[in-house]
């Protein structure tokens, strides 16, 4: 069989085009934040990642083009050669701070940083990766590589605290384990039950990674994350990130114990053979973290326009998964609603995010919406009246 036979025989990404639904690659012709220009049109966007609505910040944007200045546009080097710049170490050192934690290490980028980590700490048979079944996809792959080097793998359901102590229990003791979560999940913005989670690592012997990629500004003192959310800054070994949602730009971070950073900069193959990254992303992500210090009113209004669009939903009929972050997932229940609603809603004028099958399992296709600090009333309200709506004549509500 040639190898390429299955890219002649895949369809199906053709003929929802043929249909009018598909609603992947759309481009952005213009960025404002929380109103975006596509095939132009003004519409309102309720599925960015940008929840502190950074990206259009002119003190972001001008913290990038004075590096762009000052540094060019690229690094052309890994950080392990020639490419550390003064600004990725003020960036590590000012995170650090934030973080508190003893010391911090970026990557070119979050996906990046999970394949960075996880099959570095975790190498032989007798060592173990802990994952949880809906962590996000560069975890699965950090975890895949893991194992690719005979490393153990082992999964529990998600988010359950009873059979993570199940699959804890029939481990030795003594063995090596990396139990790994999301802080938020990506998909349904739940909140991972992180006292549990401590708990039954330190009755394990395991040690703890959180990916707070939906996390950092959004939930935690001042933004902090997941372990500041809890009081739980000392007892999570290792919290990653990412610049390319709250932070307004690209890249990604691990922080942790010096000695643990130490190591994986001078064995992380994900650091080692990549370029660091760009001096332009570096500025942006130092200047978005300035503001979020500087001004900490974006994080709770974040929450408060996720707030309203969940009660609001909620109160219409919609089946949404409940929740406190910046995530509000829309359940439609089938891949056929799925692609009619976000068609609608594309129509009208919105712009979020259509999860089908096998992304996401069966009945629980989803609009996933999320919401920026920078979102005003008006945007807002337009959404819900949008979802209420398309989801009258859907027969969703
Ligand atoms: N972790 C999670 C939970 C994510 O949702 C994402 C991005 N969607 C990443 C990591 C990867 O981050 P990046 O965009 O920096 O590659």
């Amino acid at each position: 069989m040639d190898l390429f036979q299955k890219c002649y025989d895949f369809t199906r990404a053709d003929d929802i085009k043929a249909l009018g639904f598909y609603p992947y690659f759309r481009a952005i012709e213009e960025n404002e934040g929380p109103v975006v220009q596509i095939e132009g049109r003004k519409i309102v966007m309720a599925g960015s990642n940008n929840y502190l609505g950074l990206t259009a910040h002119p003190s972001v944007k001008e913290a990038a083009l004075k590096a762009v200045e000052k540094y060019g546009t690229g690094c052309s080097g890994s950080r392990y050669l020639t490419g550390t710049l003064d600004l990725h170490i003020e960036l590590e050192s000012k995170l650090a701070e934030f973080f508190g934690t003893e010391a911090v290490l970026l990557y070119s980028t979050g996906y990046q940083t999970a394949q960075g980590i996880i099959p570095t700490l975790v190498q032989s048979r007798d060592e173990y990766v802990v994952s949880d079944k809906d962590n996000h996809a560069c975890i699965v792959a950090g975890q895949m590589m893991a194992k690719g080097i005979m490393a153990s793998l082992e999964r529990y359901k998600h988010n359950d605290m009873a059979d993570l102590e199940r699959v804890l229990q029939k481990l030795p003791i003594d063995a090596g384990k990396l139990i790994v979560s999301d802080g938020v999940f990506s998909t349904g913005g739940e909140i991972v039950d992180l006292p549990r989670l401590v708990e039954l690592a330190k009755k394990y012997n395991a040690k703890t990674l959180i990916d707070d990629a939906h996390s950092v500004g959004v939930i935690g003192k001042g933004g902090r994350g997941t372990a500041s959310e809890f009081n739980l800054e000392n007892e999570v070994d290792l919290t990653m990130g990412t610049f390319s949602k709250t932070f307004a730009s690209l890249g990604g971070f691990v922080a942790g114990k010096e000695r643990v950073i130490n190591y994986l900069k001078h064995h992380s193959a994900a650091l080692i053979f990549s370029a660091s990254p760009t001096p332009a992303a570096v500025a942006a992500a130092l200047a978005a973290l300035d503001l979020l210090k500087k001004e900490p009113w974006r994080v709770p209004k974040l929450i408060s326009n996720a707030n309203k669009v969940r009660k609001e939903l909620t109160e219409a009929g919609f089946k949404i998964i409940d929740g406190r972050t910046a995530i509000v997932p829309v359940i439609v229940g089938n891949d056929e609603l799925a692609f009619a609603m976000w068609k609608k809603l594309y129509e009208a004028g919105v712009f979020v995010n259509v999860f089908i099958s096998p992304g996401v399992p069966q009945g629980r296709q989803m609009m996933r919406t999320s919401y920026m600090s920078t979102h005003e009333d008006e945007h807002l309200d337009f959404i819900i009246d949008a979802f209420k709506k398309i989801g009258k004549e859907l027969g969703l509500i």
